[in-house]
């Protein structure tokens, strides 16, 4: 237990991935005193690799040179259809980024070791790590607040139990080529292209390529499977990859680095009656039809921090006082209704077969690009995705808009919960 030395933090944040350093980032930022508790030091670097369309970065104010690549010309290949998204993308610097948001973080008291368990008291929580954390070699940390920024399955924060868990899965090979896949300087967003594919592996769920030049004859190629429950084996898709490539007449002849990509793209939304606060994958942040987070992340917390360090104002309020400002800014109704829009748009898409899928994507980024790319960065109002949705509906070919239909019957209740929130 604490002992009365202990200092009580105004914040203590679980983990040191991208949720755990930029809400810390926030919290520092506003002068509070942060703590941070995770097994791995803050410096150690993070596992995988993170993208996002550059303009979202510009409007949220990052510095650019957080970039470590920046592709002018990206497209997609859906079918028989090449889409040029006439838009940025980019790849972060994960070293640099992580560097920035720890600069901001200099304030912060870091402690290294597993969150284990929470104890909410009237004016703090504690919380219990599995060994030694602190300098007289405690295993509890005090704090008003506690923001639970340790992942897609999180330490301490709760969450409905739930059936059917939709994974992304991808595997990536980041090397050298016999020949280029792309053209010099591209990026290639989505290749659905399925020619190379028996006709039994076509009634399979489709998968993408993920694909782009890193420069120095040094390129990333990675099969991609949108959602499916259960997720698509790695094996599968590394097959397909060295499929794709083989049609192509292309042979992997260095292999640098293996990426091997899976989440959860649908989990529950957690409990907001809880006296805590979740944060990134640990609060279901990832868009339920996209799979990013990053860009969310960096939007959202400044709101969470705002609200966080208003509620701390009052030296009285409760943890569980401080979490339901904290809940409200993260899940507003709105931020909630459109949840269930997206998840009601994920699960039509899981249902659908290769040429329906290459249809509505295809379609999809044929709407005005501001639909698109405010669809894809949740930053439309629920009207204005209302209205994206409709206008998708509208535009479709008939056997998207039935595979729409078919879906209102399996999924209405998405529906209902967005209307209801
Ligand atoms: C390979 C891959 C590629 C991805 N690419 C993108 C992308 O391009 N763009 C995008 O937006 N999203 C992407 N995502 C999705 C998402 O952004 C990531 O999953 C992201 O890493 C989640 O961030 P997070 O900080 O919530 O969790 P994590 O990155 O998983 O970090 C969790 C942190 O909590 C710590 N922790 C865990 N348990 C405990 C405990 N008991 N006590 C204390 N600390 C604990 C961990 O050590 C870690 O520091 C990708 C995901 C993967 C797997």
């Amino acid at each position: 237990m604490a002992s009365e030395a202990q200092p009580i933090f105004d914040a203590l944040v679980i983990g040191v991935g991208p949720a755990g350093l930029i809400i810390a980032a926030e919290l520092c930022d506003r002068g509070l005193n942060v703590a941070n508790l995770a097994p791995t030091a803050a410096t150690a670097p993070w596992p995988n690799t993170y993208g996002i369309w550059v303009d979202e970065l510009g409007s949220l104010n990052f510095p650019e040179e957080l970039l470590e690549h920046h592709w002018r010309n990206c497209v997609s290949y859906f079918g028989t259809s090449t889409t040029q998204h006439q838009r940025d993308y980019g790849l972060f610097d994960k070293a640099k980024f992580q560097k920035y948001l720890l600069q901001r973080c200099a304030t912060a008291t870091w402690h290294q070791g597993k969150a284990e368990g929470i104890q909410h008291l009237d004016s703090h929580s504690i919380v219990t790590a599995d060994s030694g954390v602190t300098a007289d070699n405690g295993t509890t940390i005090s704090a008003r607040i506690v923001i639970d920024a340790s992942g897609h399955f999180p330490a301490l924060s709760q969450r409905p139990k739930q059936a059917n868990v939709a994974y992304q899965a991808a595997y990536g090979v980041v090397g050298k080529f016999s020949k280029p896949p792309v053209e010099p300087g591209q990026f290639v967003l989505m290749d659905f292209r399925a020619e190379h594919l028996t006709d039994a592996e076509r009634q399979q769920p489709p998968t993408f390529s993920y694909e782009m030049d890193l420069g120095n004859g040094i390129h990333f190629v990675e099969e991609t499977s949108l959602a499916y429950a259960p997720a698509i084996e790695f094996d599968v898709l590394k097959g397909r990859m060295e499929k794709r490539l083989a049609a192509r007449g292309i042979e992997i002849q260095e292999e640098q680095h293996i990426e091997h990509c899976l989440f959860p793209m649908n989990l529950a939304l957690p409990d907001r009656g809880q006296s805590l606060i979740a944060f990134g994958g640990a609060s279901s942040m990832v868009h339920p039809a996209s799979g990013y987070m990053v860009g969310a992340m960096l939007r959202r917390g400044p709101e969470l921090g705002a609200a966080i360090a208003k509620a701390l104002q009052d030296s009285d309020a409760s943890p569980q006082a401080i979490a339901r400002q904290g809940w409200e800014a993260l899940w507003d109704r709105d931020r909630l209704r459109k949840h269930y829009l997206y998840l009601f748009g994920l699960n039509a898409l899981m249902g659908f077969e290769e040429e329906r899928l290459n249809h509505h994507f295809s379609t999809f980024f044929s709407l005005p690009q501001s639909a698109w790319s405010g669809f894809l960065a949740d930053t439309l109002t629920t009207q204005e995705l209302v209205g994206a949705m409709v206008g998708m509906f509208g535009k479709a070919p008939n056997d998207v808009r039935w595979g729409l239909m078919r879906s209102v019957g399996g999924y209405g209740d998405l529906l209902w919960q967005a209307v209801a929130a």
